[in-house]
Formats: structure tokens, C-alpha cells, sequence
């Protein structure tokens, strides 16, 4: 059999121990963190205690070692439960990929192996911080920087829309280390521990959906690091956070297809009880026809992130494939939420019912882990270079 679209038992087993975690521990409390943007604190350490968090970390340092397609069915039951919850999950895994990665065994026994240690009061977390006030899509931008003096490198700058920056333990940060390289060797990444003298985590941003994963900005000053906190060699910052993407982006992309998969229940379960001219909505042509796009878009968008993420597990390079999971589930989730709206009618305009929250948390997806102009770019790129 040379293709197959089924899971493996594993996968099946993960994929049901995830959709009754979201069922059960996120969906009832999902509302009130959104209302709140409160740290979901709950959530996250009964995910620890069931093997839900750092799912990529090596079995070298306590981690389960899951592959990228493994990671396929976790986000998208994680965010069917709510997406918020889901990228404060997430985060975690898209700092940490870069240090898998790259990073030295004595820098992952460090900075790893203690996320996976169970028996704790909360789990850790950390954060990757590339983004700045004045470069997001544009990472040549970057101007933080990291200076050698003596055998410490000493950072000043300033980043921008951290995701965990408020809770996390230690920061995965890209700083120039020479200005005439930029990409070609003038970056480095360092694991920065939030504990550093002179680094400043900034206030929580109030966002418009996914109100709950804490977003900061964060503030360098003279912050010290020593030389065994580079992450790679000097000069591998640029390609580690570009790699770390190929893996996350599957994955975020995955979580977008969980969070149209919900719109689309909510909209099927509205459409057969609500009655307009004597019949079921669902009766009329017109909805029935934006819930077959919901379910046509969502198995299509599903399958672009399964076949990056089995790209990546069968050592394939996958830029392309991931950009496109990327950039379609994006807007697909985006057109999901926005038709469920339209299904529930003022209703759905209502934050008592559930597909408001759905659609600004959709939003983000176009915006995040690269916008879909920045997936677009990145296609075309590799269609007019690689593909030749
Ligand atoms: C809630 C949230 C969480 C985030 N979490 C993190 C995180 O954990 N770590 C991190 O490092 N970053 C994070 N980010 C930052 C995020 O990745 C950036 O916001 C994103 O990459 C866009 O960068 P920007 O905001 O600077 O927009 P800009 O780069 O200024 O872009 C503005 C607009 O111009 C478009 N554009 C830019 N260049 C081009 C071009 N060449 N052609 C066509 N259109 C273009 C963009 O698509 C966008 O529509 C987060 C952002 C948010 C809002």
C-alpha cells in the first residue's frame, strides 16, 4: 500500500487522549479564561501531569520524542478545545524545536530536561522571541544585539509579541551578532533565562482572540549570557529560527483546521435546530452550501498539514508544504469562523454563543509564525528557485 491516510494506533490512542482533554478540562473553563485573559494555569498543569506538554522534547531528556505528524493530531484537538489554551501549549514546542535542533546535550539537559520532570507545582515554560518592535516579518530587521566581552555576550534591544513572555522560565532570542551578515551568519540565538539581570518582561497585551496566551514585549539591557547559552555555533540564529518553522508551522496550521472544525459542529448542531419560514435552516440551499465548503476546507486544509508533517518525519524538506498548510488553514479558519457567524445569524454576533470567540480567535493565524503574504512569498520562492 503506497499511500495511506489513516493514523497508527499510537496516533489514534494520542489523538483520543487529547480530544478528551479538550473536552473535559478545556472547553468548560475556555470562556472565562477568554473573558479574562487570565494564564491558564489549570489547564496547563493537568496537561503536564498527562503527558500533553513538551511532547517533542528528546527521550534523552525526559521528553516523548513525538514526530511532527504525531504533533498533527495533538494541535488540532487542543484547539478544537479552545486556541488560546492550545498556543500557550504550543509556544512551549516552537521554543524549544530550535534548541532540539541545535542546541548542545549540555544545553538541553539544562534548559529541557527540567520541562519534562513531572511532580511539579506548575509546569515550566518558555518562550521564543524573534519578533521586535520594528521587524516581524522582516527578521533581517532585527535589531537587537549581542556583543562578546570577555566570555560573556551582552545584549540590548527589545522584543515584541512574545507569546508566554509573563510565564516563561527561559527565552530562545535572536540578537545580531554582525550587522554585515545578517542572514548569512550574523545572527545568534541564545537561551536567555528570564531570571537575567537587566531583562525586562513588558505588560500583557489585550488581544483580540486568544486572550489568554500571555503576549509581552521584552526589554535587553546590558542582559549578560555566557558563551555555553548559544544555541548551535555563533552565527546559526537565523537558520535555527527558520528551521524551528518547518516543524511548527504543520502544527499551527493543524490547530487552525481544529478551530474551523468546531465552527463547523457548532454551525451543523445551529442549522438543524434554528427555524426560519416553517423549516430548519439547514433545509435552505444557501446554508447548506457554506456548510459543505466548512467541511470540503477543513478535510483539504487537514491534509496539506498532514502532508507537510509527514514530509518533515520522512526527513523531506518541507519549507513549501509547510507555507502552504500555513497560508491555506489560515484563511480557511478565517472563512470557517466568519461563515459559522453568518449560520447563527444576531446570535452569533452574541458572546453567549460560541462561534464569536472562534472567529477572533482565527484571526491570529493570518498574523502569526509568518502572515499568509510572508506564506506567499516563501511558495513562490520556492517554486521559482527550487522547483525550476
Ligand atoms: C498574538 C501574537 C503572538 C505572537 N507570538 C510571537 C512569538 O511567540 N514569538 C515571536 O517572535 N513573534 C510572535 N509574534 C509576532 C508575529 O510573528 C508578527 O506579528 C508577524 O510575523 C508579523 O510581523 P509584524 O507584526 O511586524 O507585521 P509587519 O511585518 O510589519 O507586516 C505588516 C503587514 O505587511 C505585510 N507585509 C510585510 N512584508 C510584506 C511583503 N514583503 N510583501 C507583502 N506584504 C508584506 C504583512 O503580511 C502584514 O499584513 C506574535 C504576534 C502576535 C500578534
Amino acid at each position: 500500500m503506497s499511500v495511506n491516510f489513516g493514523l497508527s494506533e499510537e496516533q489514534i490512542a494520542l489523538r483520543d487522549l487529547a480530544h478528551d482533554f479538550a473536552k473535559n478540562a478545556i472547553r468548560p473553563v475556555a470562556a472565562h479564561h477568554d473573558e479574562t485573559g487570565e494564564y491558564p494555569w489549570g489547564v496547563l498543569t493537568q496537561a503536564h501531569e498527562v503527558g500533553l506538554l513538551n511532547t517533542h522534547v528528546g527521550e534523552e531528556n525526559g521528553g516523548l520524542a513525538l514526530g511532527a505528524m504525531d504533533g498533527m493530531v495533538l494541535a488540532e484537538e487542543l484547539a478544537w478545545g479552545c486556541s488560546g489554551v492550545g498556543t500557550a501549549m504550543e509556544a512551549n514546542g516552537l521554543a524549544q524545536q530550535p534548541v532540539i535542533l541545535g542546541g548542545s546535550e549540555s544545553l538541553k539537559a539544562r534548559f529541557l530536561t527540567p520541562m519534562t520532570e513531572p511532580g511539579r507545582e506548575r509546569p515550566q515554560m518558555c518562550a521564543y522571541a524573534v519578533t521586535e518592535p520594528g521587524a516581524g516579518s522582516d527578521v533581517q530587521g532585527l535589531k537587537t544585539s549581542a556583543v562578546k566581552r570577555g566570555d560573556k555576550w551582552v545584549l540590548n534591544g527589545a522584543k515584541m509579541w512574545i507569546t508566554n513572555a509573563g510565564v516563561a522560565e527561559w527565552f530562545f532570542v535572536v540578537a545580531v551578532t554582525d550587522a554585515a551578515k545578517l542572514a548569512r551568519g550574523g545572527m545568534t540565538a541564545f537561551v536567555v533565562p528570564a531570571n537575567t539581570p537587566g531583562l525586562t518582561v513588558g505588560k500583557k497585551e489585550y488581544n483580540m482572540g486568544q486572550r489568554c496566551s500571555d503576549t509581552r514585549g521584552l526589554t535587553f539591557d546590558d542582559v549578560e549570557v555566557p558563551e555555553e547559552n548559544v544555541v548551535g555555533q555563533v552565527g546559526d540564529g537565523w537558520k535555527l529560527a527558520m528551521a524551528a518553522f518547518d516543524y511548527t508551522r504543520p502544527a499551527v496550521s493543524c490547530a487552525a483546521v481544529g478551530v474551523a472544525r468546531a465552527a463547523m459542529e457548532h454551525a451543523l448542531q445551529y442549522a438543524t435546530e434554528r427555524k426560519t419560514f416553517g423549516q430548519p435552516i439547514a433545509n435552505h440551499q444557501a446554508i447548506q452550501f457554506m456548510l459543505s465548503d466548512m467541511a470540503m476546507e477543513v478535510d483539504a486544509g487537514r491534509l496539506l498539514c498532514w502532508k507537510s508533517a509527514w514530509m518533515k518525519d520522512a526527513g523531506l524538506r518541507n519549507t513549501k508544504e509547510a507555507a502552504m498548510a500555513k497560508a491555506f488553514c489560515a484563511d480557511m479558519v478565517m472563512r470557517t469562523t466568519t461563515n459559522a457567524v453568518q449560520i447563527y445569524g444576531g446570535y452569533g454576533y452574541s458572546e453567549e454563543y460560541p462561534v464569536e470567540k472562534l472567529m477572533r480567535d482565527a484571526k491570529i493565524f493570518q498574523i502569526y509564525e509568518g502572515t499568509s503574504q510572508i506564506q506567499r512569498i516563501i511558495i513562490a520562492r520556492e517554486l521559482l528557485t527550487r522547483n525550476k
